[in-house]
């Protein structure tokens, strides 16, 4: 629609006046063209129009469309979710939270049209731990508590344009279905890399069909990070020139990267030399304890010491490193969080009017045959089902009020399915 010019009574149309400007910007007639006039000598210039109109399209936008959040919560408050789900890992929890506040207190102030001259730059977080202590976990509970589209994505599977394996807008294409095509939304969301360790130039995962200095990806990245308007094809697969893309800025994406980064410990101790000194020597025998006291005494530069390039670590601002998890913890991830195994199965029990109790020795016998395959948390659900296999086949039709429970020796496969006990409802109560 073309502007109205017709402003204040007997005022009208664009004017040629040679010596007018443009109130706003100021220019003159002579630079910028025709101005339209209005009451009492003010002008306006075409840019300036078009700015006028990107800024009141924006705060229609913002009025009329999904505001972000009313509340961002305090990181205590967020600590408090994490803790619904995540056991231990206390540290990151709250470096976690005190930096997703941030940056989503930000996007708030930003949306509000807050215009301050001190700019906070996002900062992205990079999770140091061994594989199942929780770092895909914690990055998807924030996005759900905060309830921003979330993505998951994998870095050895990048790749540099040219060579096999998906681009790295792939992993935009991921967050864009996961808020369903909506890109407001998309672009306060938060993407998961994992295996970030793993693209590094001196990294063992190397293939011919990939880029094998793994730079061109970690350029790819970098770009990401910093925050780009990236092209995003909407199919996905590979780019070619005649394709539809997406545009999608990513300067608000909030992204965590999760790596192992194996061998770390030993980086920071021959780092740390004499000074390990210090260090509790009993602990120092138990591999767990070990791990732990080192990592957390990690710094960018023993990162660097896997060949990812300083400029992408240096994008990755905030470093926490997550400890692995012993017995003890892992019997809480099978019993304390929200979602926890045992209450899993234990509501499928209920189900069919029955019960399940697990002997606090089974729970243990269970973390210990996980720690034996060396996945963490993450190998607990398939000890869990094998234990339960059995018993989850016999179930329906065997149910009836009955009460089972779960012995070490069960856990060790030694005997099948123990009798069903008849109900006690002394115990249940
Ligand atoms: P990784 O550290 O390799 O990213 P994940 O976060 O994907 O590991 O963990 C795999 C699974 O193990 C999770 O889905 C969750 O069920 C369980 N898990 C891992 N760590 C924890 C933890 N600290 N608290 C509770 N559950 C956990």
């Amino acid at each position: 629609m073309p502007p109205s010019n017709d402003f204040g009574a007997g005022k009208r149309g664009s004017v040629r006046k040679k010596d007018a400007n443009c109130s706003f910007c100021r220019k003159s007639y002579r630079d910028v063209g025709p101005l339209v006039e209005g009451p009492e000598d003010v002008y306006i210039c075409g840019s300036c129009i078009d700015l006028c109109e990107s800024i009141l399209d924006q705060e229609k936008k913002r009025r009329g469309g999904k505001t972000l959040f009313k509340h961002v919560p305090a990181p205590r408050e967020i600590v408090g979710f994490l803790d619904q789900y995540v056991i231990g890992q206390e540290h990151t929890k709250r470096v976690l939270a005190v930096a997703v506040h941030n940056h989503y207190k930000r996007l708030m102030l930003r949306e509000e049209g807050a215009t301050d001259d001190v700019e906070i730059e996002k900062s992205n977080i990079l999770l140091v731990g061994p594989t199942g202590c929780g770092k895909t976990l914690m990055a998807k509970t924030l996005a759900r508590l905060l309830q921003v589209p979330f993505a998951i994505g994998d870095a050895t599977t990048l790749t540099e344009a040219g060579y096999v394996g998906e681009d790295v807008e792939n992993l935009l294409l991921k967050l864009l279905h996961a808020a369903d095509f909506d890109i407001e939304a998309a672009q306060r969301g938060i993407i998961f890399i994992d295996e970030i360790d793993k693209i590094g130039k001196t990294s063992q995962n190397v293939s011919i069909t990939r880029d094998v200095s793994g730079e061109g990806v970690q350029q790819a990245l970098l770009k990401m990070l910093e925050g780009t308007v990236a092209n995003v094809p909407p199919q996905g697969g590979r780019k070619h020139p005649e394709q539809q893309y997406i545009q999608v800025d990513t300067t608000n994406i909030l992204f965590i990267c999760g790596g192992t980064f194996v061998g770390l410990e030993d980086i920071i101790a021959k780092r740390l030399g004499g000074r390990m000194i210090g260090f509790n020597r009993s602990a120092l025998d138990d591999p767990t304890e070990r791990s732990r006291a080192l990592l957390k005494h990690s710094t960018v530069d023993d990162v660097l010491n896997y060949g990812l390039i300083p400029e992408l670590v240096g994008r990755l601002p905030i470093i926490s490193t997550l400890g692995p998890l012993g017995t003890d913890d892992l019997v809480r991830v099978l019993t304390e969080p929200k979602n926890a195994l045992v209450k899993q199965y234990q509501k499928l029990f209920e189900m069919e009017e029955a019960q399940l109790e697990f002997t606090e020795a089974s729970l243990r016998e269970i973390a210990r045959v996980a720690i034996e395959k060396d996945t963490g948390a993450r190998g607990l659900r398939s000890v869990m089902e094998q234990v339960m296999f059995e018993m989850m086949y016999e179930l329906p039709e065997k149910s009836e009020h009955k009460k089972y429970v779960v012995t070490p020796e069960l856990v060790r496969g030694g005997k099948p399915i123990p009798a069903p006990l008849p109900r006690d409802d002394s115990a249940a109560a």
